[in-house]
């Protein structure tokens, strides 16, 4: 079966880990500075704040806007469950815009139309890999002096016209396993702000400033040496692991393009798509139903993943709570039911993105 993940770690990792362990010093420390460094640089921005995971990373992002009870943040509908549920885990109203189906994100045009006299932030999620359009949703930002907090989870090193992922506002990403850049667990908080980021740095540490020194109520929110071991190195080579993902979603949009029924996905004008998944549509022309042409596929040896089989707050422990405000999001609630994300990984070899192409044509096929 070809996998649609893959986790690979080489002998600089395996050092640099061997270091921290025998440097007895396996906290955050030294090395985490250097994480953060980094990718500041990946990101294009002056700070980064280094913390234990993706989720706790929207939630201090979102703390730190100061937001009072019943303040709203608008998100898209069309994400996995940590952007929920950071939200309310911040204390904040969640509400909700419809995506677009040319980049599965929310726009400037979409947020607009939901926005509300209590909506005091603006949380794009740049889905799968490319970001949203964030000199759109940033001008609407502006315009309406809301906050932004980008949920950059999956999008590492993504730009628009040049400018990163995470840059736009207080950028916000995730190092889980399956992600394109990994500690295990770990997350990053991206700014430009000077103030910001001494305060993120503070709320991380129990809100402490100097020893026992308590400015606020505070999380442990910290990353350790260890993780950033793992991670440290993967920066050195992200952008081959990139231009790997790239060639193998042109080949596979190219062997893909004219399947009946099937939608590939695009790299949108100006865009960076760093291709964390390649997600395609079975739309209802194809014949198959999504779980027969998902089937099929692991019949021909094709890993494959629904992400996401339903809208994020469509779940039973979501329902009738008065900080989830939902409406109707007819994009979102067509496109849920027609995405399949397939391998687009850096170690695909030559035959398998040939697999890929036969399999589903022949899945997408009715018999
Ligand atoms: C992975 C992910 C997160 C959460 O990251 P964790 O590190 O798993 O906590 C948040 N948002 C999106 C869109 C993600 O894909």
């Amino acid at each position: 079966m070809i996998p649609i993940t893959v986790v690979e770690f080489g002998e600089a990792e395996e050092a640099l880990v061997l270091e921290v362990l025998r440097s007895g010093n396996i906290a955050q420390g030294p090395k985490v500075k250097q994480l953060e460094d980094a990718f500041a640089q990946l990101v294009g921005v002056k700070h980064a704040i280094a913390v234990n995971n993706g989720t706790t990373s929207l939630v201090a992002a979102i703390e730190v806007l100061d937001l009072q009870p019943g303040d709203e943040v608008l998100t898209s509908p069309f994400t996995f469950v940590a952007t929920l549920n950071a939200i309310l885990e911040a204390g904040a109203t969640a509400t909700f815009a419809d995506i677009s189906e040319d980049d599965f994100n929310v726009t400037a045009a979409t947020l607009s139309a939901a926005l509300t006299d209590r909506t005091r932030v603006l949380m794009p999620v740049h889905l799968y890999g490319q970001i949203a359009d964030m000199e759109g949703i940033s001008g609407l930002a502006a315009e309406k002096n809301l906050g932004i907090v980008e949920d950059s989870a999956q999008s590492h090193g993504s730009t628009q016209n040049g400018r990163g992922a995470g840059s736009f506002g207080l950028g916000s990403f995730s190092f889980y396993a399956t992600k394109n850049l990994t500690t295990g667990e770990g997350g990053m908080i991206t700014t430009d702000d000077d103030v910001l980021a001494d305060r993120l740095r503070v709320l991380r540490n129990q809100g402490m400033r100097a020893r026992y020194q308590y400015e606020v109520a505070g999380h442990n929110y910290r990353l350790t040496d260890l993780q950033a071991a793992v991670g440290i190195p993967q920066i050195g080579r992200y952008e081959a692991l990139v231009a790997a993902r790239q060639r193998n979603a042109a080949y596979l949009a190219a062997g893909l393009s004219s399947v009946p029924g099937i939608v590939t996905p695009r790299q949108l004008d100006g865009r960076r798509h760093v291709w964390h998944q390649f997600t395609i549509r079975v739309t209802p022309e194809s014949g198959v139903t999504r779980e027969e042409f998902v089937a099929k596929l692991g019949e021909f040896g094709v890993g494959a993943g629904i992400y996401y089989p339903k809208l994020v707050f469509d779940y039973e422990t979501y329902h009738n709570r008065d900080d989830v405000k939902v409406g109707t999001y007819p994009v979102a609630e067509r496109i849920v039911r027609e995405v399949v994300s397939i391998p687009v990984h850096q170690n695909l070899s030559a035959s398998d993105l040939d697999t890929i192409i036969e399999g589903v044509a022949r899945a997408a096929s009715a018999n």
